[in-house]
């Protein structure tokens, strides 16, 4: 079988999503019989690959360098996967979206400077006005909800793909499970 090359890319999310693909524990090995790490906060690399067969993208899009660094993936990536309910709908990042970027920044750090001394926000990075999910800037072939998807779903997603199959919807998995 022909090792794959996957990436995966913490956006705005809690790493609750990769915390579940290492929830594969032993099955790890698994995975790393099919797939080459190329890029990923659990491998530590510093820079997205010219090249990636398989993107998993966890976390809604907060910021101007969310954006930049999810179409630098998607310019890089034969198939982009959402994973988890931030990166499917928003989820917990898009609650802010009720008020809007600067009414949530100036709330936590203006109004509140007692709970964040240390943080300018000067500092902080350039929000969008919206957490959006991935779709609303690439196109994302394939969808994984969960909050976050179990590690059997991940693993059943990957072993599929390395297999040459794309999931179904399903997936035994659905939203905020
Ligand atoms: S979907 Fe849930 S577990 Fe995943 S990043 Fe968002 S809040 Fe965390």
């Amino acid at each position: 079988m022909t090792m794959l090359r996957l990436a995966t890319l913490w956006l705005d999310g809690c790493s609750g999503c990769h915390m579940s693909l290492l929830d594969t524990d032993e099955r790890l090995l698994d995975l790393a019989a099919m797939y080459e790490f190329v890029h990923s906060p659990l491998v530590d690399s510093k820079h997205f690959p010219e090249a990636a067969d398989v993107v998993l993208i966890e976390g809604a899009v907060s910021s101007h360098e969310d954006v930049a660094r999810l179409r630098l993936a998607r310019h890089h990536s034969r198939l982009l996967i959402a994973v988890g309910d931030c990166a499917v709908t928003g989820n917990v990042p898009a609650l802010r979206n009720a008020t809007g970027a600067a009414a949530m920044l100036r709330t936590v750090y203006l109004d509140q400077p007692a709970l964040n001394p240390q943080i300018p926000a000067t500092d902080l990075p350039v929000l969008l006005e919206l957490a959006l999910p991935l779709h609303h800037f690439v196109t994302v072939d394939l969808f994984i909800p969960g909050c976050p998807p179990g590690a059997e779903t991940l693993l059943t997603a990957l072993t599929g793909l390395a297999a040459g199959t794309v999931p179904g919807p399903p997936l035994s998995t659905r939203f905020g499970a």
